[in-house]
């Protein structure tokens, strides 16, 4: 419609920014460049020990004491490359849970349009809040339950 009437700021549809083309382009762009990270993290936790190498301790753990909702993670991830799936959950039983949605997460990104209500439930505020509840809940029982 701004086209017809020559306005350049009314004509925002899909090819007056660029094409849907670009879009993809950058879509194909940054799944490579996930692919690329992802492999070098699996890497690098498969060949060094986080117990035995020297990796960046939690500055959480390191001012206060407590364990954050991420500690042990590292040594989780290492564990579980090797198949350990039982010390996995004693390092971090949050991240082993949390694999399960973080593949529904990555898949749905993919696939917006195709996976378009399980993207919008995904990213819904009730998901949203659910989801910190549980990151909180974690980091409290795991605090005080489970040292
Ligand atoms: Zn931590």
């Amino acid at each position: 419609m701004g086209a017809l009437l020559g306005n350049p700021f009314l004509d925002m549809t899909e090819k007056g920014r660029g094409g849907r083309s670009g879009g993809r382009a950058l879509n194909v762009v940054a799944l490579i460049a996930g692919i690329a990270v992802a492999i070098g993290v699996v890497a690098v936790y498969a060949v060094f020990d986080p117990n035995e190498v020297y990796f960046p301790k939690c500055p959480v753990k390191l001012l206060t004491g407590l364990d954050c909702p991420g500690c042990g993670s590292q040594r989780a991830l290492h564990a579980l490359l090797h198949g350990d799936v039982a010390a996995a959950v004693g390092f971090n039983a949050l991240l082993v849970a949390a694999i399960p949605l973080l593949t529904l997460l990555t898949v749905a990104e993919m696939a917006p349009v195709r996976l378009q209500r399980l993207r919008y439930f995904l990213n819904s505020r009730g998901f949203i809040l659910s989801v910190l509840a549980v990151i909180v809940a974690w980091t409290v029982a795991r605090n005080i339950w489970l040292r």
